[in-house]
C-alpha cells in the first residue's frame, strides 16, 4: 500500500527547506509530512543576503550582518546607515544543516533522499513516485518546473553572477558595511555591477551581476572579478577560496498559474524572484509563514500567492519596461534612486512595505516619461 501524507515537499532547497523548518514547530505535529530531494544539499552551492528589521529566524547561523550599506555610480558614491534594518548574508550550508537538523528531531516529518520522479493528479490526492517507492498526498509542494514555462508574451531577463570568496593577509574590509551596488564599472549594453560582502577585515565576498540574457561561462566572470579587484579594490595579493557562480530569472511570468487544486510551486518557480531585484530569498521566508498559517489556519494555499499579484507587481514591471523595451541604464535608474533616497527608504519599498505617498516620492524623482509611459504601457 502506498503510505499516504498530508504535505508532500519534493525539494529541499530554499524554499522546501524554510517551509520544512515553519512546519516542524509541534503546532504541525498533527500532520504526516515527507520532504524529498535526491540532492544531498550537503554544500555551500549558494550565499544569500537580504535585509531584515530586528531578529529573524536565522539569525544563528549568520555568515555576517551589515548596518552600513555602500552605493558606488560613476556620478556619486554613498554610504548609508541601514537602521531599521540590518542587511544579513548566510550560506547555504548552514542553513541546509539547521533546517535538516529541526526536521530530523521531530516525528511526524520524514526526509527521503530520492528526486520525485512521477507526479499524477487525481482529484482528491496526488500520486508521487521518488525512486522504488510510491507515495500519496493531499497536497503536494514543489521547487521545480513540471511543465515548460514559455517566457515569450512575458518580461524576461536573467540575472547572472559570479563571485570569488577571497582572503587577504592584510586587514583590507569593515566587516560592518556591505558594498551594495558598485555601478563604476563598464556597463557594456546591459546593466552590471559588483558586490562586495566582508565576513571579516580579511575575508569578503566579491561577486559580479549582470542582467542579460547572455549568460558568462565561469572563466569570463573570473576576468571580471580580477578586473574589478585591480582597479578598485587596490589588492594585489589575496587568496581565491571558493567560486559561486547561478542564474535567477527576472520576470513578471505569472508562475502561480501553474498551482492546481493540489499542487503549488515554491520558490523561483512559485514566482518568489522579485521581477525587478532577483532578490528571492526573504519573499521565500515570508512565503513559508503564509504557508504555515493558511495551514494551521485551514485557508486555501492559493491565498498565499496573493501578496504576488499586488500593486508592487506593476512596479516591477515599469522598472522592466524601462530597462528592457525602452533599454534605459540601469546604472542610471539606481543611481537616481541611491542619490535621492536612503537605503531604509528603498528596502522598504522592494518589500512591498510603503505607503502611496512614499511610493509616488520615489517615482517622482525618477526619469519621469520612461517611467510614466513604462508604467501606462503595462497597467494597460
Ligand atoms: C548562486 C545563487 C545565489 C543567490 N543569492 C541570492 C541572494 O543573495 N539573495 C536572494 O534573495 N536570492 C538569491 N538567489 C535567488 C534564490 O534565493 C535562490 O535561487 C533560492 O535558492 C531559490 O530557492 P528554490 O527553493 O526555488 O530553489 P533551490 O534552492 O534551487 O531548490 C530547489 C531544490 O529542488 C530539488 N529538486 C529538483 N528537482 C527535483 C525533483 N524532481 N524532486 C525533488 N527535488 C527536486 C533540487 O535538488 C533543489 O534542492 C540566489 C540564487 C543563486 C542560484
Amino acid at each position: 500500500m502506498k503510505r499516504h501524507y498530508n504535505y508532500i515537499i519534493a525539494g529541499a532547497g530554499a524554499g522546501g527547506l524554510s517551509l520544512a523548518y515553519r512546519l516542524s514547530e509541534s503546532s504541525f505535529s498533527g500532520l504526516r509530512i515527507l520532504i524529498l530531494d535526491g540532492d544531498p544539499k550537503n554544500k555551500n552551492d549558494r550565499t544569500w543576503s537580504w535585509w531584515e528589521k530586528g531578529e529573524g529566524l536565522y539569525d544563528s547561523i549568520l555568515e555576517n550582518k551589515f548596518q552600513g550599506i555602500q552605493f558606488h555610480s560613476a556620478s556619486h558614491s554613498r554610504l548609508m546607515a541601514a537602521d531599521p534594518y540590518a542587511y544579513k548574508m548566510i550560506r547555504s550550508q548552514p542553513f541546509y544543516d539547521l533546517c535538516k537538523k529541526a526536521v530530523a528531531d521531530c516525528d511526524h516529518i520524514d526526509y527521503v533522499s530520492s528526486h520525485a520522479t512521477h507526479i499524477e493528479e487525481a482529484e482528491d490526492l496526488v500520486h508521487v513516485r521518488a525512486g522504488d517507492e510510491a507515495y500519496t498526498t493531499d497536497y503536494l509542494l514543489k521547487s521545480f518546473p513540471t511543465e515548460e514555462m514559455d517566457y515569450s508574451d512575458s518580461l524576461y531577463v536573467s540575472q547572472h553572477f559570479g563571485g570569488w570568496y577571497i582572503k587577504t593577509d592584510n586587514p583590507q574590509f569593515d566587516p560592518d558595511v556591505a558594498t551594495f551596488m558598485d555601478f563604476r564599472i563598464h556597463q557594456k549594453d546591459d546593466t552590471r555591477f559588483f558586490y562586495v560582502l566582508p565576513i571579516s577585515a580579511h575575508e569578503a565576498l566579491v561577486e559580479i551581476a549582470i542582467f542579460s540574457n547572455d549568460i558568462l561561462k565561469p572563466e569570463n566572470y573570473d576576468v571580471l572579478i580580477k578586473d574589478y579587484i585591480s582597479e578598485y579594490l587596490f589588492w594585489e595579493e589575496y587568496q581565491i577560496t571558493e567560486r559561486e557562480y547561478g542564474v535567477i530569472p527576472m520576470t513578471n511570468y505569472p508562475f502561480w498559474k501553474h498551482n492546481t487544486q493540489r499542487v503549488y510551486n515554491l520558490g523561483t518557480y512559485g514566482g518568489a524572484v522579485k521581477p525587478s531585484s532577483g532578490y528571492a530569498f526573504s519573499r521565500i521566508l515570508r512565503h513559508a509563514d503564509r504557508i504555515a498559517k493558511a495551514i494551521s489556519e485551514d485557508k486555501p494555499l492559493a491565498s498565499t500567492y496573493k501578496s504576488y499579484q499586488s500593486k508592487y507587481l506593476l512596479y516591477d514591471e515599469t522598472l522592466l519596461d524601462v530597462l528592457l523595451l525602452q533599454k534605459k541604464s540601469g546604472a542610471d535608474i539606481f543611481s537616481n534612486l541611491f542619490q535621492h533616497n536612503g537605503a531604509p527608504d528603498i528596502f522598504s519599498f522592494l518589500d512591498g512595505d510603503t505607503t502611496l505617498k512614499e511610493e509616488i516620492k520615489i517615482f517622482s524623482r525618477m526619469p519621469k516619461l520612461p517611467f510614466l509611459k513604462g508604467f501606462f504601457r503595462q497597467l494597460g
